[in-house]
């Protein structure tokens, strides 16, 4: 047993309460033997697969504002973890959710689960345990999905010579939390999308299943792409070459070239997928995006080289001063 939420003779009850409340739900999915309610859940793993386990911690200032739509806040905690199944190829199955409250606030505590109980059920995930104690308001995600033998997306696996793709388009995620931070004013409709793609992040878990035999290395955009991308040069040794001129970004003509380009070069939470992958298949991702009606683009490639160069307009190097998000940065 966990410290509890409130203090005397019923010192459980609030707790017991609440998890009976909100976070317990009917199972959907067949491998699920146990949910919810003993002290572990029963899951049937596939025996021709490897599991896949991801965790993401969200701590309130830090990751989002104390005032986030409580509805908003559970649907994005479940959807940037399924991002990560996503970047390694896996078909998500289960979730838990770690969940530290200063008090409990049951109308706050209904929108939460079930912003994240709406997302589970989206993408058939069984949210089959986690744990509830007082504290302040954090959030810790493990999610476990399947990937068949062999075929996970890993950052290590480019190789020399591959095109660079990424999914959807880039930054407006980051113009979105400047919008929200008064840094920039955006006029609709691009402001509602902005703060929309903010708020709702979509796991591309529909491509990241189809690139298993097709890509070399993946990762999910969380931390801006040339941060995540150096991730996938650095796991396989290799460089990197990109044009900006072929990156999937926002037209909003009003906004500074130099905003803009931090924006797709270095903003994050877009949750898009980058991937690496052989010319020969080219033919076959452009097909994929008519498929998926998801935009992929090719935006450079790797070569044996150590850095990633940005090629502007003209094709000169160009660099930006920002690079992506790193928490432990001093500024
Ligand atoms: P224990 O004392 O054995 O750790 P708890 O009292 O913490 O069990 O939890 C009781 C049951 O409620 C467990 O099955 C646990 O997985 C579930 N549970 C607790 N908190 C959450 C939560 N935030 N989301 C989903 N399930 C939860
Ligand atoms: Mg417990």
């Amino acid at each position: 047993m966990t410290a509890s939420l409130v203090k005397g003779t019923d010192k459980n009850m609030q707790e017991f309460t609440a998890i009976a409340q909100f976070f317990t739900h009917p199972t959907l999915r067949s491998d699920t033997l146990l949910g919810v309610g003993d002290d572990g859940a029963l899951c049937q793993a596939d025996s021709q697969q490897m599991l896949v386990i991801s965790t993401d911690l969200l701590v309130v200032h830090q990751h989002f504002f104390p005032d986030a739509d409580p509805y908003l806040l559970g649907q994005k905690a479940l959807a940037v973890n399924l991002s990560d199944m996503a970047a390694m190829g896996a078909s998500p199955a289960w979730v838990t959710l770690g969940i530290a409250l200063p008090h409990i606030d049951s109308e706050w505590l209904s929108a939460f689960s079930q912003g994240f109980g709406r997302c589970a059920k989206k993408y058939q995930v069984d949210w089959v345990g986690g744990d509830t104690t007082r504290g302040e308001l954090t959030l810790a995600v493990q999610i476990i999905g399947q990937v068949p033998q062999g075929e996970a997306l890993r950052r290590d696996a480019a190789q020399i010579g591959d095109d660079i793709w990424v999914s959807g388009c880039l930054g407006e995620a980051a113009l979105g939390l400047q919008v929200l931070l008064n840094k920039i004013a955006l006029d609709d409709p691009e402001h509602t999308r902005c703060l929309q793609r903010l708020h709702t992040p979509t796991p591309r878990l529909a491509l990241g299943m189809a690139l298993r035999n097709i890509a070399h290395a993946c990762i999910d955009i969380s931390d801006g792409l040339l941060a995540d991308l150096q991730h996938i040069c650095d796991a396989s040794s290799c460089g990197a070459r990109l044009e900006w001129d072929a990156i999937p970004k926002p037209n909003i003509p009003y906004i500074a070239l130099n905003a803009l380009q931090t924006a797709v070069l270095a903003g994050g939470e877009d949750y898009e997928l980058c991937f690496t992958a052989p010319y020969a298949a080219r033919e076959k991702l452009i097909q994929l995006s008519q498929t998926l009606d998801l935009p992929l683009s090719r935006i450079g490639h790797t070569h044996a080289g150590q850095n990633i160069t940005l090629l502007d307009t003209k094709q000169r190097p160009f660099n930006i001063k920002e690079t992506g998000y790193d928490h432990f940065r001093t500024r």
